[in-house]
């Protein structure tokens, strides 16, 4: 394949079942449109004002714990209620269609630093941030009708995230939401067509390739999707054909603890800057009769193009037609590959002393 040939052309995304389109030479015309403020202003070790630091009141009076780790606790607004039964199904009707669905919205805090980011945190205190990922949906899978559980966090005012303090979300639903639903159907039926799993196969041209990888080690590969959408898309996948968090062993959960931090680290010297994005685990369904194929991974999809102030937004054709982008995941992958995984911020403190 000529992966240097810079003519539009359209790729295919077998986890999704859609296309995208690519415009490598889009690149080069000016911009004149929404510049936003760098968000770079350096929070305190501690903010008394912030709800999740340790020690904190929130907002209907609970008193967070003086905790030195990680803390989890239910959302103050969750957006879902386990206990409602929400309006009944209406059968029979067939463009007005609704169903009830229960939910648990959990908020974890990542570090008792107000101050930190995974880019910035030791590998030890991420893998305790993974164990609680791991004890969170294993909490939430006890519940028989969570049939879902979706690990992310929002990075940065340009992402929604509303406080800088490092912190992910826990949502369960009682039904499998849209992105994981269509990827459980593209496993079925990519094992029904070729006997293999979708992203074995994948991942095994990807490492033979070479050309959209970023980093890697024993246990997992971070890389820029042949089918990226967002600039800087990256999937960061497990090597083993495991279905879950709580499938990974001692060794793959370290390992995880240490590709985040290094992806992370990349992404925040890419433009020298904290690098927003929304990152999520794709895992297996929980409480599902039949055994559900699936390979654990998670997605980073940042929003920046060109520097820590210009996006990409998403609108027009992309909004109403297929999603687009200019840069080639390639030449993404190469610029990520190029940075160091020493932060930025350690560098200049380094320099100072
Ligand atoms: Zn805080
Ligand atoms: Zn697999
Ligand atoms: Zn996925």
């Amino acid at each position: 394949m000529d992966l240097t040939d810079q003519r539009p052309h359209r790729r295919f995304n077998p986890l999704q079942n859609e296309w995208v389109l690519v415009s490598p030479h889009r690149t080069q015309r000016p911009w004149q449109g929404q510049v936003d403020k760098p968000d770079d202003a350096q929070a305190p070790a501690y903010d008394p004002s912030c709800y999740l630091c340790p020690g904190n009141t929130r907002a209907h009076g609970d008193r967070n714990p003086v905790y030195t780790s990680t803390f989890a606790f239910d959302n103050d607004f969750p957006a879902l209620l386990p206990d409602s039964v929400g309006p009944a199904a209406n059968p029979g009707e067939p463009l007005l269609i609704r169903e009830a669905e229960r939910g648990l919205c959990r908020v974890m805090c990542f570090s008792p630093r107000h101050d930190l980011t995974l880019a910035r945190m030791d590998v030890a205190d991420i893998r305790r941030v993974v164990e609680m990922w791991v004890e969170e949906c294993g909490a939430a899978a006890a519940r028989p009708w969570v049939r879902y559980a979706l690990v992310f966090e929002n990075r940065g005012a340009m992402m929604g995230a509303s406080n800088p303090h490092p912190h992910g979300q826990l949502w369960a639903t009682e039904h499998v939401p849209n992105e994981a639903s269509r990827e459980a159907d593209a496993f079925a039926a990519y094992r029904r067509a070729h006997r293999a799993c979708l992203l074995c196969d994948y991942l095994a041209r990807e490492v033979r390739l070479g050309e959209r990888i970023v980093c890697e080690n024993d246990a997992f590969v971070a890389l820029v999707p042949f089918w990226a959408v967002w600039p800087f898309e990256t999937l960061v996948l497990s090597r083993r054909h495991a279905a879950s968090l709580a499938d990974l062993a001692d060794a793959e959960r370290h390992a995880l603890a240490d590709i985040l931090r290094r992806l992370t680290a990349r992404y925040d010297n890419l433009f020298v800057a904290p690098f927003p994005y929304s990152m999520g685990f794709h895992q297996a369904p929980s409480n599902e009769a039949a055994g559900v194929d699936w390979h654990v991974h998670a997605h980073f999809l940042p929003p920046l193009l060109r520097s820590a102030t210009v996006r990409k937004f998403m609108v027009g054709f992309e909004l109403l037609g297929s999603p687009q982008r200019d840069v080639t995941p390639e030449d993404a992958a190469a610029r990520l590959r190029a940075l160091s995984e020493v932060h930025y911020g350690a560098r200049k403190s380094d320099a100072a002393r």
